[in-house]
């Protein structure tokens, strides 16, 4: 007897682990990358708005570039005034 498409129940626990369902209930945020609820509408950590579906995946490398330079910037902005502050 041939297998029929309506047989089918679903994707079992080894599909959904297979295709990167990790953690179904928790994402990061698009702004600051911290981690939150999937079902949450506002970062609870910089209170950015999460864009449904937005916080499903990890954040985008090149933000974290980004964030890098802002800190690297930040740094030797601090060395300047603390060399001219004295
Ligand atoms: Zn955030």
């Amino acid at each position: 007897m041939p297998r029929r498409f309506d047989e089918d129940e679903g994707p079992t626990q080894e599909d959904v682990q297979r295709f990167g369902g990790s953690a179904p209930t928790t994402g990061y945020c698009p702004d600051c990358g911290a981690e939150v609820s999937d079902l949450a509408d506002i970062c609870p950590h910089c209170h950015a708005w999460i864009p449904e579906g937005a916080a499903r995946r990890p954040p985008a490398v090149t933000e974290l570039i980004r964030r890098w330079y802002v800190f690297i910037a930040l740094a030797v902005l601090a060395v300047f005034l603390y060399l001219y502050a004295f």
